[in-house]
């Protein structure tokens, strides 16, 4: 389970739910917190993002040395990887 809840989501902001129906000023803000965590965990070398839900994500031009996990992770617009050299299993 997640350490850390987001809000008043029982998980934390990576594994909430984009929400629907809401204000865009809402959206941007879930949004922004997303990101900011997914670049604190790229910049610790941590790639695994199971079960995470996601609007974008953007590992161009990286190397991952340990793994990728994307298993039953929701990504609802874009991921890409050009470029990107993953050593080790990667799990979809
Ligand atoms: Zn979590």
């Amino acid at each position: 389970m997640c350490e850390v809840a987001w809000d008043d989501s029982d998980y934390c902001i990576l594994h909430t739910e984009l929400p629907h129906d809401t204000e865009t000023h809402e959206l941007r803000r879930v949004l922004a917190e997303k990101d900011k965590r997914v670049k604190e965990k790229v910049d610790s070398n941590d790639f695994n993002f199971e079960g995470m839900h996601l609007a974008v994500i953007d590992l161009s031009r990286m190397t991952i040395a340990a793994g990728l996990n994307f298993r039953r992770a929701v990504i609802s617009e874009k991921a890409r990887f050009s470029n990107t050299e993953i050593a080790g299993n990667v799990l979809l």
